[in-house]
Protein backbone atom coordinates (compact mmCIF):
# COMPACT_ATOMS: atom_id res chain seq x y z
CA UNK A 1 0.00 0.00 0.00
CA UNK A 2 1.33 3.45 -0.86
CA UNK A 3 1.03 5.87 1.47
CA UNK A 4 -2.08 7.85 -1.23
CA UNK A 5 -4.16 5.60 -0.12
CA UNK A 6 -3.72 5.96 3.89
CA UNK A 7 -6.90 5.45 5.20
CA UNK A 8 -8.48 8.42 6.89
CA UNK A 9 -7.02 8.70 10.85
CA UNK A 10 -8.71 7.60 13.56
CA UNK A 11 -6.08 7.93 16.55
CA UNK A 12 -6.93 10.66 18.77
CA UNK A 13 -3.57 11.58 19.31
CA UNK A 14 -1.73 11.01 22.71
CA UNK A 15 -4.89 9.74 24.28
CA UNK A 16 -5.57 6.53 24.31
CA UNK A 17 -9.08 5.65 24.30
CA UNK A 18 -10.01 3.61 27.14
CA UNK A 19 -7.17 3.93 29.26
CA UNK A 20 -7.87 2.37 32.38
CA UNK A 21 -7.87 4.86 35.70
CA UNK A 22 -5.31 7.69 36.46
CA UNK A 23 -2.79 5.82 38.84
CA UNK A 24 -4.83 7.97 41.61
CA UNK A 25 -4.48 6.17 45.22
CA UNK A 26 -7.38 4.38 46.49
CA UNK A 27 -8.90 6.07 49.51
CA UNK A 28 -6.81 4.66 52.43
CA UNK A 29 -8.78 2.46 54.53
CA UNK A 30 -10.10 3.91 57.93
CA UNK A 31 -8.74 1.49 59.95
CA UNK A 32 -5.52 -0.23 60.27
CA UNK A 33 -6.29 -3.62 60.58
CA UNK A 34 -10.15 -4.63 59.17
CA UNK A 35 -11.28 -7.08 60.92
CA UNK A 36 -12.72 -10.36 59.00
CA UNK A 37 -16.57 -9.91 59.33
CA UNK A 38 -16.37 -6.78 60.49
CA UNK A 39 -19.77 -4.77 60.29
CA UNK A 40 -19.38 -1.19 59.77
CA UNK A 41 -18.16 0.35 62.66
CA UNK A 42 -17.62 4.09 62.09
CA UNK A 43 -14.78 5.83 63.59
CA UNK A 44 -14.54 4.40 67.05
CA UNK A 45 -11.58 2.74 67.95
CA UNK A 46 -11.38 -0.90 67.12
CA UNK A 47 -13.43 -3.39 69.16
CA UNK A 48 -11.80 -5.99 70.50
CA UNK A 49 -9.46 -7.49 67.41
CA UNK A 50 -7.89 -10.56 68.85
CA UNK A 51 -6.19 -11.16 65.60
CA UNK A 52 -2.86 -9.94 65.52
CA UNK A 53 -1.93 -8.13 62.33
CA UNK A 54 0.06 -10.95 60.74
CA UNK A 55 -3.06 -13.63 62.39
CA UNK A 56 -5.35 -11.25 60.63
CA UNK A 57 -3.52 -11.19 57.48
CA UNK A 58 -3.16 -14.79 57.28
CA UNK A 59 -7.13 -15.17 57.93
CA UNK A 60 -7.96 -13.92 55.62
CA UNK A 61 -5.64 -15.90 53.12
CA UNK A 62 -7.07 -19.24 54.34
CA UNK A 63 -10.57 -17.89 53.73
CA UNK A 64 -9.33 -16.67 50.59
CA UNK A 65 -8.24 -20.45 49.44
CA UNK A 66 -11.52 -22.05 50.94
CA UNK A 67 -13.61 -19.04 48.21
CA UNK A 68 -11.07 -20.46 45.53
CA UNK A 69 -11.20 -24.31 45.79
CA UNK A 70 -14.15 -25.38 48.14
CA UNK A 71 -16.87 -25.64 45.53
CA UNK A 72 -17.92 -25.52 41.93
CA UNK A 73 -15.18 -25.22 39.22
CA UNK A 74 -14.98 -22.39 38.27
CA UNK A 75 -15.84 -21.19 41.33
CA UNK A 76 -18.99 -19.27 41.57
CA UNK A 77 -20.00 -15.71 41.49
CA UNK A 78 -20.33 -15.11 45.24
CA UNK A 79 -17.16 -17.22 46.02
CA UNK A 80 -15.01 -15.17 43.57
CA UNK A 81 -16.26 -11.99 45.28
CA UNK A 82 -15.03 -13.19 48.66
CA UNK A 83 -11.76 -14.83 46.56
CA UNK A 84 -11.22 -10.51 45.99
CA UNK A 85 -12.20 -8.98 48.53
CA UNK A 86 -10.43 -11.09 51.58
CA UNK A 87 -7.42 -11.38 49.12
CA UNK A 88 -7.45 -7.48 49.06
CA UNK A 89 -7.99 -7.30 52.39
CA UNK A 90 -4.93 -9.83 53.15
CA UNK A 91 -2.72 -8.10 50.87
CA UNK A 92 -3.76 -4.74 53.13
CA UNK A 93 -3.14 -6.10 56.25
CA UNK A 94 0.31 -8.49 55.15
CA UNK A 95 2.07 -5.52 53.49
CA UNK A 96 1.58 -3.40 56.76
CA UNK A 97 2.46 -6.15 58.94
CA UNK A 98 5.98 -6.12 57.51
CA UNK A 99 6.10 -1.63 57.54
CA UNK A 100 5.46 -1.64 61.02
CA UNK A 101 8.67 -3.75 61.22
CA UNK A 102 10.38 -1.39 59.88
CA UNK A 103 8.76 1.70 61.80
CA UNK A 104 4.50 2.12 63.15
CA UNK A 105 4.30 5.53 62.19
CA UNK A 106 4.79 4.24 58.62
CA UNK A 107 1.48 2.92 57.98
CA UNK A 108 -0.25 6.40 59.11
CA UNK A 109 -1.13 8.46 56.14
CA UNK A 110 0.47 11.16 57.14
CA UNK A 111 4.03 9.65 59.12
CA UNK A 112 5.08 13.07 60.34
CA UNK A 113 1.35 13.08 62.31
CA UNK A 114 1.84 9.63 63.70
CA UNK A 115 1.32 8.97 67.52
CA UNK A 116 1.78 5.70 69.73
CA UNK A 117 -0.93 6.73 71.57
CA UNK A 118 -3.55 6.69 68.60
CA UNK A 119 -2.01 3.03 67.20
CA UNK A 120 -2.80 1.48 69.62
CA UNK A 121 -6.41 2.75 69.76
CA UNK A 122 -6.72 1.88 66.06
CA UNK A 123 -8.62 5.52 65.38
CA UNK A 124 -5.93 7.40 62.85
CA UNK A 125 -6.21 7.52 59.07
CA UNK A 126 -3.92 5.07 57.70
CA UNK A 127 -2.22 4.45 54.31
CA UNK A 128 -3.42 3.11 51.15
CA UNK A 129 -2.24 -0.19 50.22
CA UNK A 130 -0.24 1.34 47.36
CA UNK A 131 1.31 3.65 49.70
CA UNK A 132 2.09 0.80 51.73
CA UNK A 133 3.79 -0.91 48.89
CA UNK A 134 5.76 1.82 47.57
CA UNK A 135 6.92 2.57 51.18
CA UNK A 136 7.98 -1.13 51.57
CA UNK A 137 10.07 -0.90 48.43
CA UNK A 138 11.44 3.03 48.74
CA UNK A 139 12.09 3.00 52.74
CA UNK A 140 11.94 -0.35 53.70
CA UNK A 141 13.95 -1.34 50.69
CA UNK A 142 11.80 -4.90 50.44
CA UNK A 143 12.61 -6.20 47.08
CA UNK A 144 9.69 -7.18 44.36
CA UNK A 145 9.47 -8.20 41.41
CA UNK A 146 8.80 -5.83 38.23
CA UNK A 147 4.96 -7.00 37.62
CA UNK A 148 4.22 -6.65 41.56
CA UNK A 149 3.04 -3.29 42.03
CA UNK A 150 0.78 -3.50 38.66
CA UNK A 151 -0.86 -6.61 40.27
CA UNK A 152 -1.50 -5.08 43.26
CA UNK A 153 -3.05 -1.92 42.13
CA UNK A 154 -5.10 -3.77 39.43
CA UNK A 155 -6.49 -5.83 42.77
CA UNK A 156 -7.09 -2.61 44.45
CA UNK A 157 -8.80 -1.41 41.01
CA UNK A 158 -11.07 -4.53 40.84
CA UNK A 159 -12.27 -4.92 44.60
CA UNK A 160 -13.73 -1.14 44.42
CA UNK A 161 -15.43 -2.40 41.33
CA UNK A 162 -16.41 -5.28 42.56
CA UNK A 163 -18.15 -2.80 45.50
CA UNK A 164 -19.28 -0.45 43.19
CA UNK A 165 -20.60 -2.15 40.28
CA UNK A 166 -20.93 -5.86 41.38
CA UNK A 167 -18.63 -8.78 39.67
CA UNK A 168 -17.93 -7.58 36.55
CA UNK A 169 -14.68 -10.24 35.39
CA UNK A 170 -15.64 -13.47 34.25
CA UNK A 171 -14.25 -16.91 36.77
CA UNK A 172 -11.20 -17.71 34.65
CA UNK A 173 -9.58 -14.27 34.70
CA UNK A 174 -10.27 -13.75 38.53
CA UNK A 175 -8.63 -16.86 39.09
CA UNK A 176 -5.47 -16.47 37.01
CA UNK A 177 -4.95 -13.24 38.64
CA UNK A 178 -5.63 -14.69 41.86
CA UNK A 179 -3.09 -17.13 41.46
CA UNK A 180 -0.39 -14.63 40.43
CA UNK A 181 -1.27 -12.24 43.69
CA UNK A 182 -1.38 -15.64 46.04
CA UNK A 183 2.07 -16.44 44.87
CA UNK A 184 3.36 -13.07 44.99
CA UNK A 185 2.25 -12.72 48.65
CA UNK A 186 3.40 -16.20 49.73
CA UNK A 187 6.99 -15.06 48.46
CA UNK A 188 6.48 -11.86 50.58
CA UNK A 189 5.70 -13.25 53.81
CA UNK A 190 8.29 -15.85 53.85
CA UNK A 191 11.38 -13.52 52.37
CA UNK A 192 10.06 -10.69 54.24
CA UNK A 193 7.59 -11.30 57.19
CA UNK A 194 8.80 -14.42 59.32
CA UNK A 195 12.35 -13.17 59.57
CA UNK A 196 10.96 -9.94 61.64
CA UNK A 197 8.41 -11.82 63.97
CA UNK A 198 8.68 -13.48 67.48
CA UNK A 199 10.03 -17.21 66.89
CA UNK A 200 6.63 -18.28 68.25
CA UNK A 201 3.97 -16.52 66.13
CA UNK A 202 7.18 -17.35 63.19
CA UNK A 203 6.51 -20.79 63.73
CA UNK A 204 2.71 -20.97 63.44
CA UNK A 205 2.78 -18.23 60.44
CA UNK A 206 5.41 -20.68 58.49
CA UNK A 207 3.20 -24.12 59.64
CA UNK A 208 0.44 -22.26 57.62
CA UNK A 209 2.46 -21.62 54.58
CA UNK A 210 2.53 -24.82 53.77
CA UNK A 211 -1.16 -25.44 53.27
CA UNK A 212 -0.98 -22.53 51.14
CA UNK A 213 1.86 -23.82 49.09
CA UNK A 214 0.10 -27.04 48.59
CA UNK A 215 -3.30 -25.15 47.80
CA UNK A 216 -2.04 -22.78 45.20
CA UNK A 217 0.03 -25.70 43.09
CA UNK A 218 -3.72 -27.13 42.86
CA UNK A 219 -4.96 -23.69 41.54
CA UNK A 220 -2.41 -23.62 39.42
CA UNK A 221 -2.77 -26.62 37.85
CA UNK A 222 -6.10 -26.11 36.60
CA UNK A 223 -4.99 -22.84 35.47
CA UNK A 224 -2.23 -24.69 33.33
CA UNK A 225 -4.58 -27.63 32.30
CA UNK A 226 -7.15 -25.25 31.07
CA UNK A 227 -4.08 -23.93 29.18
CA UNK A 228 -3.09 -27.00 27.86
CA UNK A 229 -6.54 -28.05 26.89
CA UNK A 230 -6.21 -24.82 24.62
CA UNK A 231 -2.52 -25.29 23.17
CA UNK A 232 -4.05 -27.02 20.02
CA UNK A 233 -6.01 -23.52 18.86
CA UNK A 234 -3.48 -21.06 20.57
CA UNK A 235 -0.51 -22.62 18.60
CA UNK A 236 -2.24 -22.06 15.13
CA UNK A 237 -2.98 -18.56 15.94
CA UNK A 238 0.71 -17.73 18.08
CA UNK A 239 1.43 -15.34 15.59
CA UNK A 240 -1.38 -13.09 16.64
CA UNK A 241 -1.99 -13.50 20.30
CA UNK A 242 -0.70 -11.54 22.81
CA UNK A 243 -0.81 -11.62 26.85
CA UNK A 244 -4.60 -11.24 27.81
CA UNK A 245 -5.07 -7.63 30.23
CA UNK A 246 -8.02 -9.53 32.10
CA UNK A 247 -6.39 -13.12 32.94
CA UNK A 248 -2.48 -12.43 31.76
CA UNK A 249 -2.22 -15.61 30.02
CA UNK A 250 -0.66 -15.82 26.35
CA UNK A 251 -4.39 -16.20 25.08
CA UNK A 252 -5.47 -13.23 23.59
CA UNK A 253 -5.94 -13.72 19.71
CA UNK A 254 -6.55 -11.00 17.44
CA UNK A 255 -6.67 -12.27 14.47
CA UNK A 256 -9.09 -9.63 12.70
CA UNK A 257 -12.33 -12.13 13.38
CA UNK A 258 -16.02 -10.55 13.54
CA UNK A 259 -16.22 -11.50 17.33
CA UNK A 260 -13.05 -8.99 17.95
CA UNK A 261 -10.15 -9.46 19.78
CA UNK A 262 -10.89 -12.13 21.86
CA UNK A 263 -8.99 -14.27 25.06
CA UNK A 264 -9.29 -18.50 24.61
CA UNK A 265 -9.27 -18.51 27.71
CA UNK A 266 -10.80 -16.28 29.87
CA UNK A 267 -13.45 -16.08 27.31
CA UNK A 268 -13.22 -12.01 27.43
CA UNK A 269 -14.20 -10.36 24.23
CA UNK A 270 -13.90 -6.43 22.98
CA UNK A 271 -16.47 -7.08 19.80
CA UNK A 272 -16.64 -3.82 17.98
CA UNK A 273 -14.32 -1.65 20.70
CA UNK A 274 -11.10 -2.95 18.63
CA UNK A 275 -9.68 0.36 19.56
CA UNK A 276 -10.12 -0.19 23.69
CA UNK A 277 -8.73 -3.64 23.22
CA UNK A 278 -5.84 -2.08 21.68
CA UNK A 279 -5.59 0.71 24.41
CA UNK A 280 -5.65 -1.75 27.17
CA UNK A 281 -3.08 -3.81 25.82
CA UNK A 282 -0.80 -1.45 25.65
CA UNK A 283 -1.59 0.27 28.74
CA UNK A 284 -2.21 -2.83 31.18
CA UNK A 285 0.23 -5.63 29.51
CA UNK A 286 2.87 -3.38 27.91
CA UNK A 287 3.01 -0.62 30.89
CA UNK A 288 3.48 1.58 28.50
CA UNK A 289 2.45 4.75 30.68
CA UNK A 290 5.79 3.98 32.09
CA UNK A 291 7.65 4.46 29.20
CA UNK A 292 9.35 8.03 29.47
CA UNK A 293 9.85 8.68 25.91
CA UNK A 294 5.71 8.11 25.43
CA UNK A 295 4.72 10.95 28.19
CA UNK A 296 6.87 13.44 25.71
CA UNK A 297 4.95 12.41 22.34
CA UNK A 298 7.35 9.89 20.77
CA UNK A 299 6.55 6.86 21.14
CA UNK A 300 2.59 6.24 20.63
CA UNK A 301 1.66 2.85 21.99
CA UNK A 302 -1.59 2.72 20.03
CA UNK A 303 -1.63 4.38 16.09
CA UNK A 304 -3.96 4.37 12.95
CA UNK A 305 -2.93 0.39 11.51
CA UNK A 306 -2.01 1.44 7.45
CA UNK A 307 -3.96 -1.50 6.32
CA UNK A 308 -7.05 -0.55 7.70
CA UNK A 309 -7.28 2.86 9.05
CA UNK A 310 -8.55 1.60 13.04
CA UNK A 311 -6.88 3.15 15.62
CA UNK A 312 -5.99 -0.23 16.51
CA UNK A 313 -2.38 -0.87 15.86
CA UNK A 314 -0.24 -1.46 18.60
CA UNK A 315 3.63 -0.97 17.46
CA UNK A 316 5.18 -2.62 20.31
CA UNK A 317 3.11 -6.06 20.13
CA UNK A 318 4.62 -8.88 21.99
CA UNK A 319 3.08 -11.65 20.04
CA UNK A 320 3.46 -15.62 21.34
CA UNK A 321 5.07 -16.74 18.44
CA UNK A 322 8.24 -13.94 18.93
CA UNK A 323 8.51 -13.06 23.01
CA UNK A 324 11.84 -12.12 22.69
CA UNK A 325 10.67 -9.54 20.35
CA UNK A 326 8.13 -6.62 19.28
CA UNK A 327 5.94 -7.21 16.82
CA UNK A 328 3.59 -3.97 15.42
CA UNK A 329 -0.13 -5.90 15.62
CA UNK A 330 -3.92 -4.37 14.67
CA UNK A 331 -6.36 -5.51 17.11
CA UNK A 332 -9.18 -4.59 14.22
CA UNK A 333 -7.81 -6.40 11.47
CA UNK A 334 -5.35 -8.68 12.53
CA UNK A 335 -2.44 -7.51 10.54
CA UNK A 336 1.37 -7.27 11.49
CA UNK A 337 3.65 -6.00 9.86
CA UNK A 338 7.51 -5.52 9.05
CA UNK A 339 8.26 -2.38 7.60
CA UNK A 340 6.34 -0.08 9.30
CA UNK A 341 7.96 4.03 9.14
CA UNK A 342 6.66 6.58 10.98
CA UNK A 343 5.29 9.17 8.93
CA UNK A 344 7.75 11.99 8.54
CA UNK A 345 5.05 14.72 9.07
CA UNK A 346 5.59 14.30 12.50
CA UNK A 347 2.04 12.97 13.23
CA UNK A 348 2.84 10.59 15.49
CA UNK A 349 1.50 8.23 12.56
CA UNK A 350 3.19 5.04 10.35
CA UNK A 351 3.41 4.16 7.09
CA UNK A 352 3.85 0.36 5.69
CA UNK A 353 6.15 0.82 2.95
CA UNK A 354 9.58 -1.92 2.03
CA UNK A 355 12.69 -0.37 2.43
CA UNK A 356 13.47 0.09 -1.73
CA UNK A 357 9.59 1.21 -2.38
CA UNK A 358 10.14 4.36 -3.85
CA UNK A 359 7.24 6.46 -1.97
CA UNK A 360 6.86 9.59 -0.24
CA UNK A 361 6.98 9.00 3.51
CA UNK A 362 3.80 11.11 4.53
CA UNK A 363 0.84 9.95 5.31
CA UNK A 364 -2.31 11.16 3.50
CA UNK A 365 -3.18 13.69 6.21
CA UNK A 366 0.29 15.55 6.16
CA UNK A 367 0.46 15.16 2.75
CA UNK A 368 -3.08 17.23 2.09
CA UNK A 369 -1.72 19.75 4.62
CA UNK A 370 1.21 20.55 3.00
CA UNK A 371 -0.56 20.79 -0.39
CA UNK A 372 -3.03 23.07 1.15
CA UNK A 373 -0.34 25.53 2.38
CA UNK A 374 1.81 25.06 -0.94
ZN1 LIG B 1 -8.02 -13.50 29.21
ZN1 LIG C 1 -5.75 -2.94 10.94
ZN1 LIG D 1 1.40 12.12 8.97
Amino acid sequence: MSDSEQPEQDCERLAPTTAPESSAEQTPAPASVPAQGAKKEPRSPRPDVSYTPVSNGMDYLVSVFQHLTEGATPPSARNLKYTVLHLQAATEVLLKARLVQEHFSLIFANPTEAKHASLEKGNFQSCGTLDAFDRLANIARVEFDKDDRKRIKELGDHRNALQHYGLTHNAYAIESRAVKVLDLLITFIHRHLIPGLAPAEAQGVEATMDSFRLQLKGVETLVKERMNNLRGDLDKAAAVTVKCPDCEQWALVADGRDAGPTCLFCHQTWGDDRRSAAANYAWIVLGLEDIPSFAHGDEVPVTDCPECGQCALVTLAVTADRKADTTPLCFACGETFNDLIDCEGGCGSVLNIAPDEDAIHLCSHCLSVRYDRF
